[in-house]
């Protein structure tokens, strides 16, 4: 046997499976006696941007932090001397050598901005004028302010700004630094797809500049916006929380390909026992089942109308997953409040008359509890057998049970809350951004336990997210708004897949096609061929 499974093999195994092991080999970094460890490093290259890819917990930031001169990797020694000397010696002849050198020579500038946005109104106190002005050393900050649409927010104070728009804020005063290396510790958290696509631009567009050599390193857990963005991509691979090794640079596409294979082809290892599949669905068929509800238009505006929403008249079905699309500001939580009752329409009447369960975007869960008792508190069924393969299993909730609620983190937090909406008996479970915070493979599994979910309790899910690869995966139909962000919006009633994939993508101007290996959607070269064909075709998701 292969070590995972004792009995019979259910994976039908012909390879026998070698699921990563501690090196023997010194670590780049280790934290402390039996701590974490890190084993290689990225290497940055000048023209390119370079990815990095890998589960939460793995030393991805870790690594960032070292190449930028952060932290200087002790090679698995605690005696207080780790310095560069070393590390350059235990690098010499390898691609590292020359990056290392140069860092050590102080011959060269770089920008990084951090994992964490929500820790820089603790660092700086001012308003975004002030925080930009002081990176702007490329004298772009104009063209940044503009293009991630800054402006509205440019006198007002860094601790009274939303997540995303904290998260535009960093990347502009980031990319503002006139640096030969740029690093990026995710990019996509709180942001929009248009967003996502303005960001990637705009890293893209300094790699390529001809005046300069830069080099960009980005972690991301997007997988369309890691493809479209990247030259190369690390794999990082291991045990999180324990080890975590860093492949060697491969192509975007075969790197992510092997991720979701679970197989990693040069390393010849077995990253995960079962592989991660994009079934090319023709735009799911709804078959149109009974009807759950039928609602009437809706109207809802804030304050003096300063924002309003108009929902079109729809129908949603028993056992259905809606997905829900559009741009930040736009709507889509107040629609989210509207179905869940938390707040009234002023037009048009939602008199349900069904049980909900909703998980907010912004999870506020306070109580000093751990999180068997809060979870046991909603349910009966907790620590079923049936509860823990349908959800605590997927949702990766053993290691943190007897954690307090107060001290898990972002990714942690969500896998908490998605739980316990699952958790309440309902007709309809609302759920709004669950990917915010998890990695790839808690995104897949979070999605195929939400449409397990549904499918065995002939339950209805609505659920907003900005993951296009979990919407794809998620969805049977689609609510698509659009309008003007922060002044109006517009839902329109749930459509077909291939439909409202279409409707919003027109919007976005992006066309995607499929993978020929795996059918997961890549995103394509504007102005490409294809692009251009789907584009004239008017299938801007599900092309042939
Ligand atoms: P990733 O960015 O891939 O999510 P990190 O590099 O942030 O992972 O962390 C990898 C592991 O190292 C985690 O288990 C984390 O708890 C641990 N770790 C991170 N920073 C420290 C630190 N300063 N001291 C001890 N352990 C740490
Ligand atoms: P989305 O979920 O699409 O990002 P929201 O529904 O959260 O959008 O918000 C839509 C608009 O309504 C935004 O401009 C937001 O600032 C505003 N808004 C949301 N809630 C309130 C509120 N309680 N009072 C006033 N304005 C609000
Ligand atoms: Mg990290």
């Amino acid at each position: 046997t292969c070590g995972i499974c004792v009995e019979k093999c259910p994976f039908d195994a012909i390879e026998i499976i070698n699921l990563p092991q501690e090196l023997d080999d010194e670590p780049t970094h280790r934290y402390g006696d039996n701590a974490f460890a890190l084993y290689g490093l990225p290497v940055p290259s000048p023209g390119n941007v370079t990815g990095i890819l890998g589960p939460n917990g793995i030393g991805k930031s870790t690594a960032v932090k070292a190449l930028a001169g952060e932290l200087v990797p002790n090679l698995g020694e605690f005696d207080d001397d780790a310095n560069w000397e070393a590390v350059l010696d235990r690098y010499r002849g390898s691609e590292l050598q020359n990056y290392i050198t140069q860092l050590m020579d102080d011959d060269i500038t770089v920008a990084r901005k951090p994992q964490y946005v929500d820790q820089i109104p603790k660092q700086f106190d001012g308003n975004t004028r002030e925080l930009l002005e002081q990176t702007d050393e490329r004298g772009v900050l104009d063209e940044l302010v503009e293009r991630l649409s800054i402006q509205p927010i440019m006198d007002q104070s860094i601790d009274s700004i939303s997540g995303g728009e904290l998260q535009r804020v960093a990347i502009a005063a980031t990319l503002a630094r006139d640096a030969d290396f740029y690093f990026l510790d995710e990019i996509t958290p709180y942001l929009d797809i248009g967003q996502r696509m303005v960001v990637a631009r705009l890293i893209r567009e300094l790699a390529d500049d001809p005046e300069a050599d830069r080099s960009m390193l980005v972690v991301e857990h997007d997988l369309a916006i890691l493809d479209l963005l990247a030259d190369t991509l690390h794999v990082a691979y291991g045990e999180p929380g324990v080890f975590g090794v860093m492949t060697d640079p491969k192509s975007v596409r075969n790197g992510i390909n092997e991720y979701l294979e679970g197989y990693l082809n040069n390393e010849n290892m077995r990253i995960r026992p079962e592989s991660i599949t994009f079934e090319e669905h023709a735009p799911r068929e709804t078959s149109r089942g009974t009807p759950l509800v039928e609602y009437p238009e809706i109207s809802k505006s804030y304050g003096d109308g300063e924002f309003s929403l108009d929902v079109d008249a729809g129908m949603i079905y028993e056992g259905e997953v809606l997905g829900v699309v559009g741009p930040n500001g736009i709507g889509k939580s107040t629609l989210a409040k509207l179905f869940a009752g938390n707040i009234d329409p002023d037009d048009g009447e939602l008199d349900f008359n069904l049980d909900i369960s909703y998980k907010p975007q912004y999870i506020e869960i306070d109580q000093p509890m751990r999180v068997d008792s809060f979870l046991s508190s909603i349910t009966d069924e907790f620590g079923t057998s049936y509860w823990n393969t349908e959800i605590a299993q997927p949702l990766q909730l053993d290691p943190i049970m007897e954690q307090q609620l107060t001290d898990l983190s972002g990714g942690e937090r969500q896998r908490v809350a998605i739980a316990a909406c699952l958790s309440e008996p309902a007709d309809l479970y609302v759920l709004d951004e669950p990917s915010a915070h998890l990695d790839v493979e808690q995104r897949v599994q979070a999605t195929s336990a939400i449409r397990r979910y549904a499918e065995n309790h002939d339950a209805t899910a609505l659920v907003i997210d900005h993951d296009i690869y979990m919407i794809d995966l998620l969805a049977d139909r689609l609510m698509v708004f659009d309008g003007e962000p922060a002044k109006h919006g517009h839902a329109t009633e749930p459509q077909e897949m291939r439909a409202g994939m279409n409707d919003f993508l027109a919007d976005l101007d992006i066309t995607f096609r499929r993978d020929e290996g795996t059918g997961r959607p890549r995103i394509n070269k504007p102005g490409s061929q294809k692009d251009s064909q789907q584009k004239r075709d008017g299938e801007y998701y599900y092309s042939a």
